[in-house]
């Protein structure tokens, strides 16, 4: 039976069951598509990484004799949408059965299905075959729970999967969780062995997309371009990150620097989200990497790293499919506000959200504690409407695709989903971005001053922000301690602040 396969651009799994021999009958399309470059406006590296990659998956299918229809951005057949370019596939090349892999978009997923409806031939969708866990593993752990706590769900991975167990029951180490060493600042005083990068030339695929008058985001050097976009390169990452960061992964996990835009984090994300990397692959080259150098590297280093992937990826991922799509309109706290126009431009005397927003223009990336604790949290503060929010976190990284996007941002950073995610909102003052980094010392802002007109703006936004919410959070134990602070506060203190949080909010592109 002829039938026509689609990959998507975040399907690039090497070893799916697909392509284990080449069978005649079978063509497999793949598509550079403005539907893809235009729901959102994306970082330019962004659209060069998927684009890159897409190229190079074909290319290792026609190596193995599979029959592949590629269409670039600019091809004369290409119509721009997924349903168009396949009903027109379907018609030309006398196709009897489409099949498909189940997308972890749900946008891609409802108009795959509608597709599907409409067409009078054959069809079938596949597992991608990444995952450890299907669409609806979490919904049926969590069934008739009231709280949806990440660990439980971890440590039930870590048991299904025997990983880092030393009994079905017993965790390695003692622990499950390590987090409470993971919270170093790091004072330059360890040494981070610095990747020389891939340096890859990607004009005609930047060509392309400028020519095709896409928008986009943030800078490219089109000479030296730093993503990997094959398998190979995701698995030169995967060894440098095991050999040279993994040694302190845990510890400055939550650390901010002026000077480090990967620190220790591995920067795995985009191999992993385009699915060039399988997270099992992933956990186990990690862990035996551990288990041959453990004189050299502590377990906390290895567990925070596994957490993170057999823990929170996995976890957003079943967040997502219960949640959505009701998910993307949740907006619990009732913020309003427009995201501020310098996290378009960089352009703020404020020293963290600089470094942090001009890092993620440069390199398309910035590190989670950056996201979570500097964009995220004055974001929340400043109480911006979550559809804002997430359209620039969904545009400007590298590893962003709704699934693990919108879950982290709207959830975790947000808060919007009430409390699913998170037990309590990721919000501070600038102690917090004190202790972590050294982005105090150089600002404009003192840190330690409260309401003058250098004090650090994220000093009162955080009380208005607690003044303005006590309400919604009154009944959240894990508040306790922030709102009787705020109560202890005098009425002339509190107001000082609020007057200075209301400027900031009126006006956040004045500071
Ligand atoms: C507001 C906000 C938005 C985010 N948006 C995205 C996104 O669009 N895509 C994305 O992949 N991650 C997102 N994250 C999670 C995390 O910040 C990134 O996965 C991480 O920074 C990627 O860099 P890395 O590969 O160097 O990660 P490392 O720190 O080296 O961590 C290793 C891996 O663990 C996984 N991981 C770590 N934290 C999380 C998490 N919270 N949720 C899911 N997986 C996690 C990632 O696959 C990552 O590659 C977001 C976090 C926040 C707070
Ligand atoms: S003083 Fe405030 S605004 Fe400046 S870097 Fe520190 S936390 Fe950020």
């Amino acid at each position: 039976m002829k039938t026509l396969r689609l990959i998507l651009g975040d399907q690039l799994n090497h070893k799916h069951s697909w392509y284990n021999d080449p069978e005649e009958d079978i063509i497999y399309f793949m598509a550079e598509m403005r539907q893809e470059t235009d729901y959102v406006v994306h970082h330019v590296q962004k659209v060069v990484a998927f684009f890159e990659s897409m190229q190079n998956f074909s290319e290792w299918l026609k190596e193995r004799d599979h029959e592949v229809i590629y269409y670039q951005l600019d091809a004369k057949n290409n119509k721009q949408t997924l349903p168009e370019n396949l009903a027109s596939l379907i018609k030309e090349q006398n196709i009897e059965k489409f099949e498909y892999q189940l997308p972890d978009e749900f946008r891609l997923d409802r108009q795959l299905k509608e597709f599907c409806e409409r067409i009078d031939i054959a069809f079938e969708a596949y597992d991608t075959e990444h995952f450890l866990t299907t669409r609806e593993d979490l919904t049926h752990f969590y069934k008739g729970k009231k709280e949806m706590t990440m660990e439980y769900f971890y440590r039930d991975m870590r048991k299904k999967y025997g990983i880092m167990m030393t009994t079905k029951k017993d965790p390695e180490g003692g622990n499950w969780n390590f987090d409470k060493t993971n919270r170093k600042k790091w004072k330059e005083d360890t040494e981070i062995p610095h990747e020389r990068g891939f340096r890859k030339e990607v004009s005609t695929t930047l060509e392309r997309i400028e020519k095709a008058g896409i928008k986009t985001i943030g800078t490219i050097d089109k000479n030296k371009f730093n993503w990997p976009t094959s398998r190979e390169d995701c698995l030169s990452v995967l060894n440098y990150f095991c050999k040279n960061l993994l040694v302190h992964f845990g510890d400055y996990q939550d650390a901010m620097h002026t000077d480090q835009t990967y620190l220790y984090h591995s920067r795995l994300s985009f191999a992993m989200n385009s699915k060039m990397l399988d997270p099992k692959e992933v956990i186990e080259s990690v862990i035996g990497y551990w288990r041959a150098h453990k004189d050299e590297i502590h377990i906390s280093q290895v567990e925070g790293f596994v957490r993170q992937i057999l823990g929170w990826r996995e976890y957003m991922r079943g967040i997502y499919w219960k949640e959505m799509p009701a998910y993307s309109h949740s907006n619990k706290l009732d913020n309003q506000n427009n995201l501020p126009g310098f996290y378009w431009t960089a352009k703020t005397k404020m020293n963290c959200l600089y470094r942090a927003i001009k890092q993620s223009l440069d390199h398309a990336y910035a590190h989670h504690i950056q996201r979570l604790m500097i964009t995220g949290n004055f974001a929340l503060l400043t109480q911006c409407h979550p559809n804002e929010v997430d359209a620039w976190y969904l545009g400007i990284y590298i590893d962003a695709i709704e699934w693990v996007e919108i879950t982290n941002t709207r959830g975790m950073s947000q808060f919007a989903d009430g409390g699913l995610v998170a037990t309590k909102p990721y919000v501070s003052s600038g102690n917090y971005i004190n202790k972590m980094s050294n982005y105090c010392k150089d600002c404009h802002y003192k840190v330690s001053n409260k309401t003058e007109d250098d004090a650090c703006p994220f000093n009162s936004l955080y009380w208005n922000f607690l003044d303005d919410k006590k309400e919604f959070f009154k009944d959240n134990h894990r508040m306790n301690m922030m709102l009787s602070l705020l109560e202890k506060k005098t009425t002339y203190e509190l107001n000082a602040l609020k007057e200075r949080a209301a400027k900031i909010i009126d006006n956040p592109s004045n500071y």
